[in-house]
């Protein structure tokens, strides 16, 4: 049987999960915290880590986790105003919302399966951003982050431990291993995240793109062709004790004004300030700063998981016509997101 949380804390599960999963929980079912940077660890040992239980510390936004500060955490979360939020009358067995409905907790107890909760908004013709906190361990056969259309069946995985996201066509997902799928196709993407990760999501409507962001850093298009779907945020867990919290969740419509700020943020190179490379009248320059600088500000290079010799991820076009674009930035501070 896998076991998705502390070996202690497991009780029995109704039912078996497959072989495969069984001889992956047979290589060892240690239950060993780790602090590995995103450097030390590269995704081979991610996808060991993830049947071993080993518990992901590093890769956070902030210090705090490192020092045990994580109950008391509340860096990066500084908006106080949510266009939406966890959708309790949707949510799978074992998810359980709190925090004003931002916050939820999978697998209270122990873990039999997978768990899921979607947003309360339908994403149609925006610009969306949201950020997702892992506010605790994360480990387990799989945590993810992505969209959903209304389709999905958010109890179908209750009794199986799987990679819930991008199983079929009706979502599009990113693990904490860094891989994102789509239709069960799994690809390599960016390096892995923990807890106190905080991830980006910046679904463009506009041009049907869905792009992740890592503590901030822009990790480039994941998926094209999303226009005219109706999609909504979801998070799933096979983890026991596991938790993700809304930490902004935004919308604005796209504008060619913004599209031109789209375009000088992906021309000019990332760690400059856009606004401080233009020279525009003071006027103009104030009015951007004042409604786009969550666009226009310097975003620091993107570091991608260091070669170990592994299979790399793909580079700029994969099967499913998706792009990769690491230097393509966007959205990360939505307070002053005016633009309507
Ligand atoms: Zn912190």
């Amino acid at each position: 049987m896998e076991r998705d949380g502390d070996p202690e804390e497991q009780a029995s599960c109704s039912k078996s999960p497959s072989l495969s999963e069984s001889l992956d929980s047979q290589e060892s079912d240690k239950d060993a915290s780790t602090d590995q940077s995103e450097d030390e660890m590269d995704s081979t040992s991610a996808n060991t880590a993830r049947h071993m239980n080993v518990k992901l510390k590093g890769d956070a936004y902030c210090e705090c986790y490192k020092k045990g500060l994580d109950k008391s955490c509340k860096c990066g979360e500084d908006d106080t105003y949510f266009e939406w939020r966890w959708d309790d009358g949707t949510k799978s067995a074992a998810s359980f919302v709190k925090d004003d409905m931002r916050e939820v907790m999978f697998h209270i107890d122990y873990s039999c399966g997978t768990a899921a909760v979607r947003g309360t908004l339908p994403l149609k013709n925006e610009q969306y951003y949201w950020e997702i906190k892992m506010t605790t361990p994360v480990y387990g056969t799989d945590m993810m982050v992505g969209v959903c259309t209304e389709h999905i069946d958010l109890n179908k995985c209750r009794h199986m431990f799987c990679s819930m996201i991008g199983q079929d066509s009706e979502s599009w997902g990113l693990s904490y291993t860094g891989m994102r799928q789509h239709r069960s196709i799994k690809e390599q993407y960016s390096s892995k995240f923990g807890q106190g990760s905080i991830i980006g999501i910046h679904l463009d409507m506009w041009h049907g793109t869905l792009s992740f962001y890592k503590n901030r850093r822009p990790l480039g298009v994941a998926y094209t062709g999303l226009h005219g779907k109706i999609l909504y945020p979801i998070v799933s867990s096979t983890a026991a004790r596991s938790g993700m919290k809304v930490i902004r969740s935004c919308s604005f419509q796209t504008s060619l004004q913004f599209m031109c700020c789209q375009v000088l943020r992906k021309v000019i190179p990332n760690h400059l300030d856009v606004l401080k490379v233009i020279n525009l009248p003071p006027g103009f320059k104030n009015f951007l700063e004042n409604n786009v600088s969550w666009l226009l500000q310097p975003c620091p290079p993107h570091i991608p998981p260091r070669d170990k010799g592994l299979k790399r991820k793909p580079k700029k076009r994969t099967n499913d016509g998706s792009v990769q674009a690491d230097d393509m930035a966007g959205p990360s501070n939505c307070k002053q997101m005016l633009l309507k």
